[in-house]
């Protein structure tokens, strides 16, 4: 005995037999109080490029002096600092 799985679009409701059609998309809305996870769904490549979630076309590899510099933990620390005294009107 053989099962057949179908899959089907969450957004078009299109179906297909292969386990690659569904691609699963997560909306993650962050701050700088942590993250929340939306729900995800499972759309096909049409309804994921349609939506502009991507084109889908292969991008070069970033270059490592195209990629912003790494910044180090003290950098990081007073970035911090700065913006908390911004947001405190500098009243400290
Ligand atoms: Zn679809």
């Amino acid at each position: 005995m053989s099962k057949l799985t179908t899959y089907t679009c969450d957004r078009c409701k299109k179906t297909s037999e292969k386990p690659n059609f569904l691609h699963s998309i997560t909306v993650m809305v962050g701050s700088r109080y942590g993250n929340n996870n939306g729900p995800t769904v499972e759309w096909c490549r049409a309804c994921v490029v349609e939506a502009g979630i991507t084109s889908w076309t292969p991008s070069p590899p970033l270059k490592k002096e195209d990629l912003p510099e790494a910044l180090s933990v003290e950098d990081l620390i007073r970035e911090i600092i700065r913006e908390e005294m911004e947001s405190n009107g500098g009243n400290q």
